[in-house]
């Protein structure tokens, strides 16, 4: 009797207080604020310093000076925006980033100073240097390494590295549990949750030109997405104007600090040629830039490329190697040096303005799963960020969504455990899709999009998609897989979203829609299903 008994009780899978997916600045800064009441989980997919957050170089951007500053640096944001900037969430992002950057200097985060003043860098569409930075371009390094050491210490919180998500468990309209991938056995668990934060980052991976790095394939927006959340504004990639372009190199970053400080860009004949584009010359939005290298870089034929440079030969009274560590050591492996020579630049994909959509507390349309940082998207920058926002970002609305989890204050669901030792499909051929699928998204979806282009890349999509479906099996799986299903399901939405916005605005720019279109497009576009619909916040 006891026996039968015995059997019918489920067996519930483990469990923690909270789930936080992503130990970059978003997941660090929400685990220490809810260790403060509860168990914390923190799972990152590879080791616990990789992440975007990693690898920001130019800086932070925080308003210190006082009332003036913050609406400035409000207005900055608001136009870099391009007009779709959620004015609420960035007066957020501006008034609370102060009390945040001075949390993290009194934790240890070691920011550059001179005479023990804080250096304040100026960075492109900013009316004021506001950018604070750390051993001169390893910002996000140094905050990394300080909200880690503090994590560390904190006997609550809990990291799983080297391990993924795959899946988010929805019950009756609320995120329950998550399926956790450890490639490394290959086994798959479940684990339950009140809350359950989603600060996985970006996606610029989805894109065959990126300064991403490999883990940033926008796999918590996929699954919240799948699991019936909503997303946001999509269609806005940024594609970063300077990213080093050597065949076979990495598209290393080269900061938009270093415009700061004076670069200028050269086409092939050697013209500066900003002053063609905006009066904020190099200094214009990242938008504007990136579009003017990518316009000056076409040759007369198709599929022709010409160099653009980024060129600091002139710049007198700065040590760049000094000022610019990391910048200068990867240049120096391959030959070159911000004093003596041009550098060779082009654009790449670089952050994800939309997101999974949040309110201005990280909640998102599925109870029970909360969003922050790159993953999520407030409308906090519009159709285009500003530059160095996202890290405050990250702070701001990371310590935010942790304070909304505790007030919701959700019970422990119960779900049944689930466990299992997948095995990995043929890796070959889920790379040549995940190949297959960014480069099209370059081509077609990229920096210049118009209709033909979009629907082109629609239906290479389809065939990638119809490719990988023989892998969508429960009994398979391997990282590269789940990956590569994450990054169509990302591709698919950005297509939708581009194709619904026939305007160009911020960084969506569409060769047959040029203009701005106020009347029908000051909204944000909102994705469920794969239905578009547009509203206005
Ligand atoms: C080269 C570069 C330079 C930049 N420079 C600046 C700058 O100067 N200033 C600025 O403000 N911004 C900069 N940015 C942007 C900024 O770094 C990011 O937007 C920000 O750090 C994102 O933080 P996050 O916490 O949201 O995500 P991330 O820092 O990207 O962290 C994501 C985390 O999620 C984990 N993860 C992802 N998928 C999974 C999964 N399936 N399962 C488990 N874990 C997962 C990752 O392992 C990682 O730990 C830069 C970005 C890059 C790439």
């Amino acid at each position: 009797m006891l026996q039968v008994l015995a059997s019918k009780v489920m067996a519930n899978a483990e469990s923690v207080d909270y789930l936080v997916i992503g130990a970059g600045v978003a997941g660090l800064r929400a685990a220490i604020e809810l260790a403060r009441h509860g168990e914390v989980l923190v799972v990152t997919k590879e080791a616990l310093g990789e992440s975007n957050t990693h690898y920001a170089q130019g800086g932070i951007a925080v308003a210190l000076s006082g009332e003036e500053d913050i609406a400035l640096h409000l207005q900055d944001t608001e136009y870099a925006g391009d007009g779709l900037v959620y004015r609420s969430a960035a007066q957020v992002l501006v008034s609370e980033g102060p009390l945040r950057v001075e949390e993290l200097i009194a934790w240890g985060t070691g920011f550059d100073r001179l005479n023990g003043q804080l250096l304040l860098a100026r960075e492109a569409a900013h009316s004021l240097p506001r950018i604070l930075h750390a051993h001169g371009d390893a910002t996000g390094a140094e905050i990394s390494r300080s909200l880690l050491a503090i994590a560390r210490q904190h006997p609550r919180i809990r990291f799983a590295d080297w391990t993924m998500i795959t899946n988010l468990v929805a019950e009756d309209g609320r995120a329950v549990a998550a399926d956790l991938f450890a490639p490394e056995s290959a086994s798959l668990r479940r684990i339950r949750a009140r809350a359950i934060l989603i600060a996985s980052g970006g996606a610029g991976q989805v894109y065959s030109d990126t300064t991403n790095p490999a883990v940033a394939t926008g796999d918590g927006i996929a699954l919240a997405a799948q699991a019936g959340a909503e997303l946001a504004d999509m269609e806005f990639y940024q594609f970063h104007p300077t990213a080093l372009s050597l065949p076979g190199v990495p598209r290393f970053l080269l900061s938009e600090a270093l415009r700061g400080e004076g670069a200028y860009l050269r086409n092939h004949s050697g013209e500066r040629f900003m002053d063609r584009y905006h009066p904020q010359l190099e200094l214009a939005p990242r938008d504007v830039v990136a579009r003017a290298i990518a316009r000056e870089g076409m040759g007369a034929n198709p599929g022709e490329s010409l160099p653009v440079y980024l060129d600091m030969r002139h710049v007198e009274g700065i040590d760049l190697n000094q000022r610019f560590p990391g910048i200068s050591r990867f240049l120096a492996l391959h030959g070159l040096s911000l004093h003596r020579d041009q550098i060779p630049v082009r654009p790449a994909a670089h952050y994800l303005m939309g997101g999974i959509r949040t309110d201005l507390d990280g909640r998102t349309t599925l109870r029970g799963l909360y969003a922050a940082g790159e993953a999520a998207c407030t409308g906090v920058h519009g159709a285009n960020r500003l530059a160095s926002n996202s890290l405050l970002e990250g702070l701001v609305f990371g310590a935010r969504a942790a304070n909304a989890i505790l007030e919701d204050g959700l019970s422990l669901p119960s779900v049944e455990a689930h466990a299992t030792t997948p095995t990995a499909p043929d890796p070959i051929q889920i790379e040549a899709a995940i190949t297959a699928l960014r480069t099209m998204m370059w081509q077609d979806a990229g920096l210049l999009r118009d209709r033909q282009s979009l629907e082109d890349g629609s239906a290479k999509h389809r065939e990638i998609s119809e490719e990988l479906s023989q892998f969508a099996k429960p009994e398979q799986g391997s990282r590269r897989l789940y990956e590569a299903h994450a990054l169509v399901s990302l591709a698919q939405a950005i297509l939708l979203a581009a194709q619904a916005r026939t305007e160009s605005r911020g960084a969506h720019f569409r060769n047959d829609y040029p203009k701005r279109d106020d009347e029908n497009f000051r909204k944000h576009s909102v994705e469920l299903n794969e239905e578009i619909r547009f509203e206005q916040w």
